[in-house]
């Protein structure tokens, strides 16, 4: 190909490198000493003075909540400890200015979410939200363009990750606590989360249940960092299902009775009749759900079901394929048993999540039909949350079952998705791309890294005239969506280098904004 001649304008979206996010500010203080000075002036000094003063006061008052704000989602592995540890790795400040604008990778290797091998060197050209250009030979402008020029040399560039199986409200904050604090600050932690998973390089995540309409409005129109999320809304449980937290004083509730604290919030959606299940998936659906989860059969967390329970009947599961596929997308079941599995797949539903305790003619029916399983490589390791002593009994039942899982996913070629499903533990969801990692046990670091890439973009597509970001996602090729990683290093020979992303991970852009570039200049 000819050197190409482009003209491009535009403004240059770029931030400094993150400084270490550790900041100590004691809050209290600057907020006490910002009121005592605020009404002392408002008292002795004139009318205007006083006027003035108080736009000060806010702006300080202000600055102090949002530091409150992050101090408190800093200090997240220690709440319900008493401390106020702000120790939190990957964690970057607000930038000021977010802009999107033409951005020249030069001389890099790809990674294109699918290949099994690097490309040779080579040019990537950002316009806007989209990768417009890919070639091997130099790309060219006017010497007044204004583009961003990143000097790769020769490192990789690769897809964006994506989590098939996350929660953003409730991934990194204690159980005890989403089931008793006030709900403003639980969703201020969550949208403090939001910005540590993007900067983990997730670009974009499948959420798969939890109050997070409003997180993703916020991220979309810049108003805080984080990924893409395709939200679910609250997961749709029977009563005793795997989503009924309720404690059991709150029940027996009668048909059309208040509903649950649960419920209130938009984590969970009680329904016992296909009309309940129905109506409960076209209000998930109305405020902007892009897929419905039902809870079909037992879980390790919930305290009221066995995990060989099976979950709503079929003609339930059936009621809310319907009103998803009148809306153009699909429902995805928690399901672990084969029992629980073919009733949702009989009903119509598209996609199975976790699985674990599969058969190998399950297994084949899911391919035979091109059902998506999104698959989560639950182990008996060091990310598994503190659990119950019931609980913990169920969950090595699922632990036991999840290499099986993965060999059969493989022999039947079945449509894999990635996804890590943390509950309740920062420590654990700061090792999301760790969990990633441990995909080889299974997998060339290739095809680890295309489940959470190529693969999980194509199953986001799922969400049909609905998707929320139109464009091809978890993948580097033209005309795709501009979500894009440069990686110090070849994480086709080492997986481990996106176990920690705040070292490995020089440039994060997602849609086209680069959040940050730690490229050497
Ligand atoms: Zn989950």
């Amino acid at each position: 190909m000819a050197p190409h001649q482009r003209q491009v304008a535009c403004s240059i979206p770029v931030h400094p490198p993150a400084p270490p996010a550790n900041v100590p500010l004691d809050v209290a203080v600057i907020t006490r000493a910002a009121l005592t000075t605020g009404f002392l002036r408002i008292l002795f000094l004139g009318k205007s003075t006083a006027r003035t003063t108080v736009r000060k006061l806010k702006l300080v008052l202000c600055l102090s909540l949002v530091s409150a704000a992050l101090s408190v989602g800093l200090c997240q592995p220690s709440l319900g400890q008493g401390d106020a540890d702000l120790e939190a790795p990957g964690l970057a400040p607000f930038p000021t200015t977010l802009a999107r604008g033409a951005t020249l990778f030069q001389n890099v290797r790809i990674f294109d979410g699918k290949s099994a091998a690097l490309s040779a060197p080579s040019n990537v050209l950002v316009k806007g939200n989209v990768i417009e250009r890919i070639s091997v030979d130099p790309i060219t402008f006017e010497t007044n363009a204004n583009v961003h020029i990143i000097a790769a040399n020769g490192r990789v560039l690769m897809p964006g990750l994506i989590d098939a199986h996350w929660h953003a409200f409730m991934a990194a904050t204690p159980q005890m606590l989403l089931m008793t604090a006030d709900s403003s600050y639980l969703h201020l932690l969550a949208a403090r989360q939001a910005e540590a998973t993007l900067m983990r390089g997730f670009t974009t995540v499948r959420d798969l249940g939890g109050p997070v309409f409003g997180l993703k409005r916020a991220i979309d129109e810049g108003i805080m960092l984080g990924p893409r999320i395709y939200p679910s809304g609250a997961f749709i449980s029977q009563t005793s299902g795997h989503g009924d937290f309720r404690f059991l004083f709150e029940v027996p509730r009668t048909l059309g009775g208040p509903l649950s604290h649960s419920e209130v919030e938009g984590v969970a959606a009680i329904a016992d009749s296909p009309d309940e299940v129905r109506l409960r998936a076209r209000e998930q659906l109305r405020n902007g759900a892009t897929q419905i989860k039902l809870m079909a059969g037992g879980g390790v967390a919930s305290p009221h079901n066995p995990i060989e329970s099976t979950q709503f009947t079929e003609a339930e599961i059936r009621a809310a394929v319907e009103a998803a596929d009148n809306w153009g997308t699909y429902v995805t079941v928690h399901a672990y048993t084969p029992r629980a599995i073919r009733q949702a797949v009989a009903a119509g539903v598209k996609c199975i999540e976790h699985g674990q305790l599969i058969d190998e003619p399950t297994a084949k029916l899911l391919a035979d039909k091109g059902i998506w399983w999104s698959l989560q490589p639950l182990l008996d390791d060091k990310d598994v949350p503190a659990l119950s002593a019931e609980s913990r009994k169920k969950a090595l039942e699922v632990f036991a079952g999840t290499d099986n899982a993965y060999q059969l996913a493989k022999k039947h070629k079945v449509k894999t998705a990635f996804g890590t499903d943390v509950l309740f533990d920062a420590r654990i969801a700061s090792r999301q791309g760790a969990i990633l990692a441990k995909m080889v046990r299974w997998y060339t670091p290739a095809e680890a890294l295309k489940t959470a890439t190529a693969d999980n973009g194509e199953l986001m597509a799922l969400s049909g005239f609905i998707d929320p970001y139109p464009g091809k996602l978890g993948v580097v090729e033209e005309g795709a969506l501009a979500d894009l990683l440069l990686v110090d290093g070849n994480p086709l020979e080492n997986i481990k280098l996106i176990e920690d992303p705040d070292e490995h991970f020089l440039v994060i852009m997602k849609d086209g904004t680069i959040y940050k570039n730690m490229v050497p200049k």
